[in-house]
């Protein structure tokens, strides 16, 4: 839910005049219209439902019709230079990714707490293709905090005297995390096996059936009310229409993986490394590109 809507042209090579604007406008401006997905609220129990009753974010198609945008709400429009730097001269992109990257980290720490209590649960900690993917977690949780740690040590100020994290290690992460979420969600369904189904729901536990609920659901270490209250937060995390947006999310959160890591590529210093190579061979040719 917003108060406001920004639009902003995104930059590439072919930008025509009339795309290369910028501007922010109230969200009721008359003739702005949101065509919005249908809910993903599995209903009011957080037991039943622990992230969608709680935390379903819409998804919707902003649709201008006939819409006026005032001039004190335009950074700039008509103006192709403009576009092609805004994003990454006024900072936007840099603090933008920072801040995501931070977010994906604390959500891989979530998914990790999750895929760890499952294991404790159901004690199957002792095998060693579980312990395989919930390093598997680690690692990617740890590389993430890595990258985040290099952008910052590595920070510089810009030529507005702003201290900005280095871009390189956030775009790394940024190509990094939507491949490995999708993977992780389907750890937690590996290790949750047909516990990810047999969940009953807050309303079974207080009706005749209660009593063998707690016996035939219940584990080692944890009562059945508990153990099928954690498996819905894993189903939930992962399985739920919730849950599989979160993953549609994570793989397109900054657009498509395939061109991001496109621009990574064409963006990234490789001259030197290049240089070295054709010293290393003695080669002669002249080089024409990075
Ligand atoms: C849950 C969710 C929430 C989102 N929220 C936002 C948001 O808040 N704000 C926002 O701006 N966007 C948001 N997005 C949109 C997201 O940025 C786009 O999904 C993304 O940019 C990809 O565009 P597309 O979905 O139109 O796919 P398309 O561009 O139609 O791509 C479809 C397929 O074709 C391939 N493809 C298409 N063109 C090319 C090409 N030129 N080169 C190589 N491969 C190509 C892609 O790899 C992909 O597999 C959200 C997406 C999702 C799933």
């Amino acid at each position: 839910m917003t108060d406001e809507v920004l639009v902003i042209s995104t930059s590439r090579l072919s930008l025509d005049c009339n795309e290369a604007f910028a501007f922010f406008i109230p969200s009721n401006t008359k003739g702005l219209k949101f065509i919005c997905r249908e809910s993903f609220v599995g209903g009011d129990s957080s037991y039943n439902y622990p992230l969608s009753s709680r935390y379903e974010e819409m998804d919707s198609i902003v649709v201008f019709d006939n819409v006026l945008v005032p001039w004190d709400r335009v950074f700039f429009y008509d103006n192709v230079e403009a576009a092609d730097d805004f994003l990454n001269r006024s900072s936007f992109h840099t603090f933008a990714y920072h801040q995501v990257v931070n977010r994906q980290i604390v959500k891989t720490e979530f998914l990790l707490g999750v895929a760890q209590l499952l294991v404790e649960a159901i004690n199957v900690g002792e095998y060693q293709h579980i312990q395989e993917k919930l390093s598997e977690i680690i690692i990617g949780l740890e590389t993430m905090k890595a990258l985040l740690g290099k952008s910052e040590n590595d920070a510089e100020l810009d030529e507005w005297e702003c201290m900005r994290p280095s871009m390189i290690p956030l775009q790394v992460a940024s190509n990094i995390f939507p491949r490995i979420y999708p993977r992780f969600s389907e750890i937690i369904q590996l290790i949750g096996a047909s516990g990810m189904v047999s969940i009953p729901t807050e309303r079974d536990f207080h009706s005749e059936i209660r009593a063998d609920l707690e016996q035939y659901l219940q584990t080692e270490g944890m009562n059945a009310e508990d153990r099928v209250k954690l498996f819905r937060l894993a189903w939930d995390l992962t399985m739920s229409s919730f849950g599989t947006r979160q993953t549609q999310y994570e793989r397109y959160f900054f657009g498509d993986p395939i061109r991001l890591s496109s621009s990574l590529y064409k963006n990234y210093p490789k001259a030197q490394h290049v240089e070295e190579i054709i010293k290393f061979l003695d080669l002669k040719n002249e080089r024409t590109s990075d």
